[in-house]
């Protein structure tokens, strides 16, 4: 899945950078790391001092002997450099990315609002309008900013198609139930919910053998959980009867 961050050009987010208290860690006096020895040594053995001529009011560097942006004789390339230069230059207020600690507090919060709604129209057994609230809580999770924690948006993206997961799995539209939860163990493996969502689904379509395996693969990944372990009993008891009917009725 990629969820590639396409906002139009010259859109801004609705998010657009207030995040929050500045951490107090986060003072402008950066802390670099210290460089890795093998890499250095690799910069430095690369490293050739070249000529340049500096024209400082068109935020450009050239070759010296040519005079060019890009030489084919000198063998160097300031096309985009120059391009980098200009686009700072004449942007003084270009929003740089944050530090990847920090977490958009406006996105999170139509996210969990969003959520929320889906959860009450969930409860009230209002499936479809769950699923498309569920719907448009992943959409908004997806636009997360690349620079912020990948963890936090897989979390807060298998939450949400977990729950839609669900919605489907109600209104018995087992396919659909059956994609989300694939879609979440492939966000968060380790997560037991998934591969419960998974097994839900599979039962559904009457594929017990399946399901099984489904909720085997989970408890290997969370042997102590209860819900996975009371359905796998579940399910086990199912597949002794010889439930396998619902998939012949389908
Ligand atoms: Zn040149």
């Amino acid at each position: 899945m990629s969820h590639s961050h396409t906002h139009a050009p010259g859109e801004s987010h609705s998010h657009s950078h207030s995040h929050g208290p500045p951490q107090p860690q986060a003072q402008p006096q950066m802390m670099l790391p210290t460089p890795d020895p093998a890499s250095q040594a690799i910069i430095e053995a690369d490293f050739r001092p070249v000529s340049l001529i500096v024209a400082p009011e068109a935020y450009a560097v050239f070759c010296q002997d040519h005079k060019s942006e890009k030489c084919e004789i000198c063998d160097q390339d300031y096309v985009g450099l120059n391009r980098l230069a200009k686009i700072l230059a004449t942007n003084p207020a270009i929003a740089a990315p944050p530090p990847p600690n920090v977490v958009s507090r406006n996105l999170s919060q139509a996210v969990n609002h969003t959520k929320e709604e889906g959860n009450t129209l969930y409860k009230q057994k209002k499936h479809p309008m769950a699923i498309a609230r569920y719907t448009m809580a992943a959409s908004i999770a997806v636009q997360r900013p690349p620079w912020e924690t990948n963890q936090f948006m897989r979390e807060e993206l298998s939450t949400i198609i977990s729950n839609r997961s669900a919605a489907y799995a109600e209104s018995q539209d087992y396919i659909s139930a059956l994609a989300d939860a694939e879609t979440v163990i492939a966000v968060r493996r380790n997560w037991s919910k998934g591969h419960f969502r998974k097994a839900k689904a599979l039962v559904g379509l009457g594929e017990l053998q399946e399901a099984k395996e489904a909720l085997q693969l989970g408890l290997a990944y969370e042997p102590t959980n209860a819900e996975l372990s009371a359905f796998s009993a579940e399910v086990e008891k199912m597949i002794q009867n010889g439930d396998e009917k619902v998939k012949d009725e389908a």
